[in-house]
């Protein structure tokens, strides 16, 4: 299929060739027409599958015709990198429509939105809570809204954004048209998504497996031994660009500055950074300056690394979701690439968890000449195994989104402060128990 097929207005198909893009994606072939013809669309998509555009292009069509400078289509996203990443896409593929875009999210000032949302937007892409500040402020008019994206909507309840996304529901008009993208879905979500979409069209990629392009791996390893097999992996692996995951801010900070006396050029993603820290550690993996990014799970959230040439789990990820978001980064759209997880005797039950969602027996590999064997040294407290948040949704939510180990990616103080003060809701499904280890396999049971 070609993307001609669509017929795109001509100057977006310019930005489509600009972009390099020769073929749709599967998302982008299935999702594409019913969008351009106005349906709703629920998109069980993953991130590293195409989505964005599948949803950004025939947003750019839609809006070449009819009036400008007004606000008429938004983009809801859960991080400011994924948000930056959309925005991104709405530039290289709009770049010759003359459409404008503005982002909107925490943690950065407000005036500079403010004036680009004065001087006229036609997109918005927007974390939930600045947005909902911006609308309570009068400064964003959505009342011209026709087309209105929810990405990444399981990690926007993840994080405890559904109360904020009902909130600004509310401020919409009802004769939108609506798209709703998840990885996964969670009942909640399936509620929202029965709630806001009319008579939805459903398209579906992937069924939560892994780009097919990526070689999974296991690397069992003691605990204290992970750094040097680390090491050792990176010596003995061409690697170009390596995306590393911890399971703690710590871990990752502690993690990056090893590799960086080791004499890597690494950097490590975490929350206690600014965001002009964090976009220049983001920028710098992208252009590489830095061929290493260790990062928790939270604060590489949607980050859109096309290059990451290998993903290593440094600890393994508490859910099989999350080992599929993870792996996401590599192998995206077409290219090849590989995944590593280091594994300890404690992540058996989880090694398990994730090879039944998989549907896939992963290779187990050991690194000849290491020294396996190697005893922990007395006082090897430091990376000793943390123990196991609590872990009711697929990710730290109550915990890491609010104000525990997570940099909470795009949120404010105040979206941090608002979760704290609506405990239970959103970030844990209704009854989950909190820090309950056994919980992994009553997930699976689903
Ligand atoms: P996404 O899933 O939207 O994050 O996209 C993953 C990556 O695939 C991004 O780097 C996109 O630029 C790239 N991409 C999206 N659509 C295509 C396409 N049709 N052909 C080649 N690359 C694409």
């Amino acid at each position: 299929m070609e993307f001609t097929a669509f017929n795109l207005h001509s100057q977006v198909a310019a930005g489509v060739r600009d972009a390099g893009y020769t073929s749709p994606t599967p998302i982008q072939a299935q999702a594409i027409p019913p969008v351009m013809a106005g349906r709703d669309v629920m998109g069980l998509a993953q991130t590293g599958t195409g989505k964005t555009a599948a949803f950004v292009l025939p947003i750019l069509h839609r809006l070449m015709t009819g009036e400008r400078g007004r606000v008429r289509a938004l983009i809801i996203a859960p991080t400011r990198e994924l948000a930056e990443q959309i925005h991104q896409s709405v530039r290289t593929l709009g770049h010759k429509t003359r459409l404008r875009g503005v982002t909107v999210y925490g943690g950065v000032g407000v005036n500079p939105q403010v004036q680009k949302l004065r001087a006229g937007a036609e997109i918005v892409v927007a974390c939930p809570g600045r947005l909902l500040d911006h609308i309570n402020q009068g400064t964003i008019d959505l009342s011209h809204l026709e087309l209105l994206v929810l990405d990444e909507a399981d990690q926007m309840f993840d994080m405890g954004f559904l109360p904020d996304i009902r909130r600004i529901l509310k401020h919409l008009p009802a004769g939108r048209q609506t798209l709703l993208f998840s990885a996964t879905m969670p009942p909640d979500i399936r509620t929202l998504a029965h709630d806001i979409l009319r008579d939805p069209v459903t398209v579906q990629v992937g069924n939560v497996a892994p780009a097919v392009t990526v070689t999974h791996a296991l690397y069992p390893v003691e605990q204290h031994l992970k750094t040097p097999l680390l090491l050792e992996l990176l010596h003995h692996t061409d690697t170009e660009s390596v995306l590393i995951f911890t399971r703690t801010k710590h871990r990752a900070k502690r993690l990056g500055e090893q590799l960086e006396k080791a004499g890597y050029r690494a950097v490590s993603l975490q929350g206690n950074l600014s965001q002009n820290r964090r976009q220049a550690a983001l920028d710098g993996f992208r252009d590489g300056t830095f061929q290493i990014l260790v990062a928790t799970d939270i604060a590489a959230r949607g980050i859109d690394v096309s290059q990451v040439s290998h993903v290593i789990n440094y600890d393994i990820p508490d859910t099989a979701e999350a080992y599929i978001h993870r792996i996401g980064r590599t192998g995206r759209a077409a290219r090849s690439g590989d995944a590593f997880t280091m594994v300890t005797r404690d992540d058996a039950a989880m090694v398990r968890i994730i090879e039944r969602t998989l549907n896939a027996t992963l290779e187990r590999r050991t690194m000849d000449g290491f020294d396996y064997k190697v005893p922990a040294p007395k006082k090897d407290v430091e990376f000793a195994r943390p123990p196991r948040q609590p872990m009711p949704g697929r990710k730290p939510a109550g915990k890491g989104a609010g104000k525990g180990e997570s940099p909470a990616a795009s949120r404010t103080a105040k979206d941090a402060a608002r979760q704290r003060h609506q405990p239970g809701q959103g970030a844990r499904p209704a009854g989950a128990p909190s820090g309950h280890r056994g919980r992994h396999s009553r997930r699976t049971g689903n």
